[in-house]
């Protein structure tokens, strides 16, 4: 007789084996994780290079180059993330520098907070209206700077 329940060795929750992957490897032809603790896998292994397009990634490392290290952008928060020793920049800068409208801009940004990596304040402006502004961390900006003129005197 076939068992119709296993226990995920992961979650150790004891489960339908049709909450099971196939996989032929095995005894039993069943994955030894339940199909939740395999796509939960899948999901932490993802790094930020599969989650953003590569337009998203080069205006990331424009903007934050601390993201970057290697060939691998790194899906971490940088320690002292937000409003504090941090450069503002707004959504209106972003698109015009990039040649985005205000609305790829915002959508950008608003993965780009999701995954941690930027901190957005709305905040009123001086002529009545409303200023998003996107904060990140100033030390890599300067480390970021500091890097490009290594390369410019470099080439002198
Ligand atoms: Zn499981």
């Amino acid at each position: 007789m076939i068992k119709s329940v296993k226990r995920c060795s992961k979650c150790g929750e004891t489960k339908d084996t049709n909450k099971f992957a196939i996989n032929n490897a095995m005894k039993d032809k069943l994955s030894i994780h339940c199909k939740r603790c395999m796509a939960e896998a899948t999901r932490k292994s993802r790094g930020l290079d599969d989650e953003l397009t590569t337009k998203e990634q080069s205006i990331l490392l424009k903007y934050l180059p601390y993201a970057h290290e290697g060939t691998q952008i790194l899906s971490k928060k940088p320690d002292g993330l937000g409003k504090e020793d941090s450069i503002p920049l707004t959504l209106a800068d972003i698109s015009r520098d990039n040649d985005i409208t205000y609305t790829q801009a915002q959508q950008m940004l608003y993965k780009f907070t999701r995954l941690n990596l930027v901190t957005m304040i709305i905040q009123s402006n001086n002529d009545g209206g409303v200023d998003t502004l996107v904060y990140y961390k100033k030390d890599n900006v300067i480390n970021h700077v500091f890097h490009k003129k290594d390369e410019a005197n470099a080439k002198a």
